[in-house]
Parts: structure tokens; sequence; C-alpha cells
């Protein structure tokens, strides 16, 4: 076999190992992807009539503190000063979100100082000062009362995560900020924008390498092909970014994800909805959210006449759904366990990324991920022969 790493997916965590091992350690690497693109769910392509690019696996937005990650995606692509900010619509109006004071004072209908709005969500929150809340709900509670939770939280995440709240980890809240002032800005990192020329010509720049050979429509699993699991495990180092239940055939039970349906319309109107994202937190509509991609590139000359949205709809993956997001209720963390087991047993293959560690990771943090384990443990084994054992999942 004429290749020293196989790396299964190309998302990018898959592209940032490949890039990395072909362009610093000088390695020969094979990336297979069993979908006809590269790029995994970072992917876009310009809708056809609009030309309006579209992030195909949902809206993508690019942010991060980690100062290494910022460097390193600079080196494949410029980014957009877009900054990102949503609205969300309640019983018939538009607040701003994530919470913060203008969100708060437009609820109460109240002109409330920063202090006095504190003030007003502790009591509220009162019924569960000084705990830890380990549970979405209760966490929700905590942060900002039970008013607001339940007219913006609580049937929103229902409705994306279809398990009840009180079964979710809190960790999933906690990356809302709430904010006692008027900043609406969606992220708190330091860096922020999106691609200037798209999705697809920077991912596609990291596997540009004449070291770096890329198969796609070549599943893993489909052992009539070169790459597959049974030819290539033991022969040749395996950087795997699949899911991890599917690796081990699912030995100790399914993982739980939530997938989501994207329902695309082209409208013969300008703008429809005046910014990229309005969220819908309430029961009666199925849908969690509208995305409106002319809006990600206001700096770019589109047509006036037609608008692309997208309306997002979630629900549980069936076999043969993409995973996309881990539900991680207290039964999948147990299994994950059992299967981090089965991933510390297998030698010369690494487990790697959001299907492959099963956690929930934006872009910056698969990639920033990615670069230690090349760090930590590709590059150890090529220079100085250490053994690709992973140590089990990236955890
Ligand atoms: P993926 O991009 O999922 O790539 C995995 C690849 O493996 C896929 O291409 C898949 O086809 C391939 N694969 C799987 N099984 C096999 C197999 N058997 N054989 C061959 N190939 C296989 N992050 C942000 O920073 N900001 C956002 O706004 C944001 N929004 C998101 C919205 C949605 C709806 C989703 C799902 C994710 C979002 N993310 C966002 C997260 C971002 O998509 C991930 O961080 C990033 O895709 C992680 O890359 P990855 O390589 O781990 O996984
Ligand atoms: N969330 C919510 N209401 C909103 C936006 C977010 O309840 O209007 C909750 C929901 O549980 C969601 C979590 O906050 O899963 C994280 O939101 P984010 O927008 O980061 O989710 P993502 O875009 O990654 O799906």
């Amino acid at each position: 076999m004429n290749t020293d790493l196989v790396v299964v997916g190309s998302g990018l965590f898959g592209l940032t190992v490949a890039e990395r091992a072909a362009r610093e350690l000088g390695l020969k690497v094979t990336m297979i992807d069993r979908r006809p693109h590269l790029g995994g769910n970072a992917y876009s392509e310009n809708e056809e009539r609009t030309g309006i690019e579209v992030h195909r696996y949902g809206a993508h937005l690019f942010h991060t503190s980690n100062e290494r990650v910022w460097e390193y995606v600079n080196r494949f692509t410029q980014f957009t000063n877009y900054v990102h900010r949503v609205y969300t619509r309640h019983q018939g109006e538009v607040y701003p979100m994530p919470i913060n004071l203008g969100t708060i004072n437009q609820f109460f209908r109240a002109a409330y100082s920063p202090g006095e709005a504190r003030e007003l969500i502790r009591e509220q929150a009162g019924e569960l000062a000084g705990t830890d809340p380990q549970n979405l709900n209760d966490k929700g509670i905590q942060l900002i009362g039970r008013p607001l939770y339940e007219a913006f939280i609580k049937h929103y995440t229902g409705k994306q995560w279809q398990t009840d709240p009180k079964d979710l980890p809190a960790s999933i809240i906690s990356r809302l900020p709430v904010r006692y002032t008027y900043d609406n800005r969606y992220f708190n990192d330091t860096h922020e924008g999106l691609p200037v020329d798209g999705y697809t010509a920077w991912l596609e720049r990291m596997a540009d390498h004449p070291n770096i050979d890329v198969r796609l429509e070549t599943d893993f699993f489909d052992d009539s092909q070169e790459f597959s699991k049974d030819n290539v495990v033991g022969q040749v180092p395996v950087v795997y970014t699949g899911p991890v239940d599917r690796y081990f055939d699912y030995a100790e039970g399914d993982l739980s994800w939530r997938t989501i349906d994207l329902e695309e319309e082209v409208l013969d109107i300008e703008d429809f909805q005046g910014t990229s994202v309005m969220n819908y937190p309430d029961e009666d509509v199925p849908f969690t959210r509208i995305h409106e991609f002319r809006h990600f590139h206001p700096e770019r000359d589109y047509t006036r006449d037609a608008t692309v949205i997208m309306r997002e709809f979630s629900r549980f993956a069936e076999k043969g759904d993409e995973p996309y997001y881990p539900v991680n209720t207290s039964e999948d963390r147990e299994k994950l366990l059992a299967y981090r087991d089965l991933a510390n047993g297998e030698s010369s293959v690494l487990f790697g990324g959001r299907l492959g560690t099963y956690k929930y990771l934006d872009m910056h943090m698969a990639i920033g991920s990615a670069l230690s384990m090349v760090d930590n443990k590709i590059a150890p084994h090529f220079t100085s022969g250490a053994p690709l054992t992973s140590g089990g999942v990236d955890a």
C-alpha cells in the first residue's frame, strides 16, 4: 500500500491532520470520504440560480480565541469582518439573542439598568440559588430565571434535542452567553469572520498538496475498495473521524445523535427577514430557525431579484441519517466509556473529530484538537517511532 497514513473523513479534523502530516512531516496521506465532496459539514456551494453561497449542512460561523488556530486557518483563507448576531421571534415579537439587556427590557417592558436587571434575574432564579445544576433545565433557570427560560430556551431546546432538558447536560446551555449590557454579539471570541471566497475554497486549499490523495465516494466500511477498514487496519496507521459506534459495529449499542432536515427555498424577493438567522423558540412552530444566506456576505454583490432561505428541523438520527450532534444522555456517556476502552485496544488507529469522539466540537475546536493529535501522537510516531496507541479516543 503506497501510503504512510490513512485519514478517514475529510472534515476539518481530517483535513488538518492530512495537511500537517503531508506538509510538516512529509508523509504520503490518503484521505477518504464517503461523500462526493471534501470538507465534511463545513462544505458550502453556490445555489445555482442566485449564486448565493449556501452552507450545505447548516450555517457555519467561524469564531475562535485560540491564537494558534487563528494563525493556522489564515494560511488557507482570509476572513471577512462579519459579526454574528441572532434574533428570536417569540409570540409575534422579535428579540435580540443571546439574552442581553435589550432582550430583558423588551420582554419585561422595562428600562432596567444592568444592576436592576441582575437583581430581577437573581430573584427569578431564586428557586435554584446556591445549587450547582448539572442538567440543562436547572442550569437555564439558574442563569436567566424561569420566565425568560420558558420563553426563549425551553421549547427551542425541546425542539432541537427532542430530549427532556432535565436529561441534557448543563454544558449545552453554558455555550450561550447571558449579558447585562446591550452587546448582542452571538460569540465572545477574539476572532470571528467568514471565509472571503467561501468555505469550499478554504477547505480545498488545505488538501491541495502533492502528498495528499483524496478519494471521494469511498466508504471505510466498503470492503470492495482498497482503503477499507479490513484492508488497512494493522497495515497502515489510520486516523478515523467517522462515528465511533459505527467503527465497532455498534458492539456497545448505538450512541444517540441528532440530525437536522434542512428545507431550502429560493424566494423572488430581495430580502426575507433582514438578518442571517432568526430563531423560533415557540412550541407551535415546527422548525428551530431560518437562515437567510445573503446576509452572511453583505460585502458581495448578490442579485436583488431573489434570496435563499433554509428552515432547520431537528430530529433524532435513525441509521442512515447524518449524525450531526451527540445527544449525550447519561446512557450515552456510559456507552461512550465502553467505546473508549475498545478504542484503547485498537493499535495504530486514532479516533478524532466530532463523530470519532462523540463530542460537540466547533470548527476551531476540531482544528485545535487535530493539531494536538499531530503534535502528541502522529509526529512522535513518525519521527522517533513512538507507538501509535491513541491512549484511546482523543479526550
Ligand atoms: P465532519 O465535518 O462531520 O467530517 C467527518 C467526515 O467523515 C464527513 O465528511 C463524513 O462524510 C466522513 N465519514 C464518516 N463516516 C465515514 C466513512 N465510513 N467512510 C468515509 N468517510 C466517512 N462549527 C462552528 O465552529 N461554527 C458553526 O456555526 C457550526 N455550525 C454547525 C452547524 C451544524 C448543523 C453542524 C452539524 C455542525 C456545525 N459546526 C459548527 C461544527 C462543525 O461542522 C464541526 O466542528 C466540524 O465539521 C468538525 O469537523 P470533523 O472533521 O470532526 O467532522
Ligand atoms: N438555545 C436556545 N434558544 C435559542 C438558541 C439556543 O434554547 O434561541 C439553546 C439550545 O439548547 C441550543 C444551545 O442553546 O442547543 C446552543 O445554541 P447554539 O446556537 O450554540 O447551537 P448550535 O448552533 O450549535 O446548534
